[in-house]
């Protein structure tokens, strides 16, 4: 039994080497990433659940690694946090973004919504007001139809600076979403704290339902308290009917998941708004 013990130890020291093995490739990796044109933007249709209508999208990167295959954002982005190429990533994401957006809304004739997600580094290192302003300039996407979502990470840095920024922003018709709202610590305290438009309600939530009388009963007073703040809500991670149903019946507004469509390249993103593919 010692031996084995013994052996268990190795095997997880091995693998402890082989992540940080993996961590520090992947690092170094990234920083080419960008330029070796190894990313993509991936996008989910948000759904008004009062008419089931696709009113927008969220934008999500996607690393194609030249011998890892797909990587996650999941692991990547904490290391571009880490390293700072983060800064080059969520730039290009933008541009990607709104340029699509705008697209979008030319051969529609829709005033499409687009989301990015803007991380902490991103925030702190960067200029983000004249970086979204250039965007928006750049592809003609018009300020009221970007959301910007943010985590409670971004308050761990410089709150004053980030508010203002985000402040800034919206001053110039760009909505603020706070993300996976209800996993953090602070939860009411940074509502107050964040500027902000929209409640995204993190998925762990939703997963539970419909069975989980806790989780729905937190949804609905969630949805409550938007609509008394005068905040939209959008859920997270819809995966069934039951839940669309569940979440429609409590007159949450929106809602994104595996149920309306997984994140798709723009092509086919494209093909559900009835649009050719290839645009
Ligand atoms: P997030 O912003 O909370 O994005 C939602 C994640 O949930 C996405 O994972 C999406 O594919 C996944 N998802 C959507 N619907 C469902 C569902 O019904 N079931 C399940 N199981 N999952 C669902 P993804 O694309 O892997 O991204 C993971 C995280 O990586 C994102 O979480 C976000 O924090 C980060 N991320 C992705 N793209 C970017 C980016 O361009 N910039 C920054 N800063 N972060 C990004
Ligand atoms: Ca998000
Ligand atoms: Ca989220
Ligand atoms: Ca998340």
């Amino acid at each position: 039994a010692k031996a084995q013990g013994k052996n268990r130890l190795v095997v997880y020291a091995d693998g402890m080497a082989a992540t940080a093995r993996r961590r520090a490739e992947l690092q170094q990796d990234l920083q080419v990433a960008v330029e070796g044109e190894q990313l993509a933007v991936h996008y989910q249709p948000t759904v008004r659940l009062s008419d089931g209508r696709t009113t927008g999208f969220e934008a999500l990167v996607r690393w194609h690694h030249p011998l890892h295959g797909l990587v996650s954002p999941a692991e990547f982005i904490p290391l571009a946090e880490e390293s700072g190429a983060i800064t080059a990533i969520g730039r290009w994401v933008l541009h990607e973004a709104v340029a699509q957006g705008a697209a979008w809304s030319r051969e529609t004739g829709e005033p499409l919504r687009m989301a990015v997600n803007l991380s902490p580094r991103q925030m702190a290192d960067t200029d983000v007001t004249a970086e979204v302003r250039a965007a928006l300039e750049a592809s003609g996407f018009p300020a009221e139809q970007l959301t910007l979502e943010v985590t409670e990470g971004v308050l761990v840095r410089d709150v004053d600076r980030v508010v203002e920024q985000l402040e800034e922003l919206r001053s110039f018709g760009v909505r603020v979403a706070i993300d996976d709202f209800g996993t953090g610590f602070s939860g009411l305290s940074y509502l107050r704290r964040l500027p902000a438009d929209i409640i995204k309600i993190d998925r762990s939530f939703i997963s539970d339902l419909p069975a989980g009388r806790s989780a729905a009963t937190l949804i609905a007073s969630i949805v409550e308290l938007a609509r008394t703040l005068g905040l939209d809500v959008v859920a997270e991670g819809v995966e069934t009917d039951e839940q669309r149903e569940v979440l429609r019946a409590m007159e949450c507004g929106s809602a994104q998941g595996y149920f309306f469509s997984r994140p798709e390249p723009a092509g086919r993103a494209g093909a559900r708004l009835g649009l050719a593919a290839g645009t």
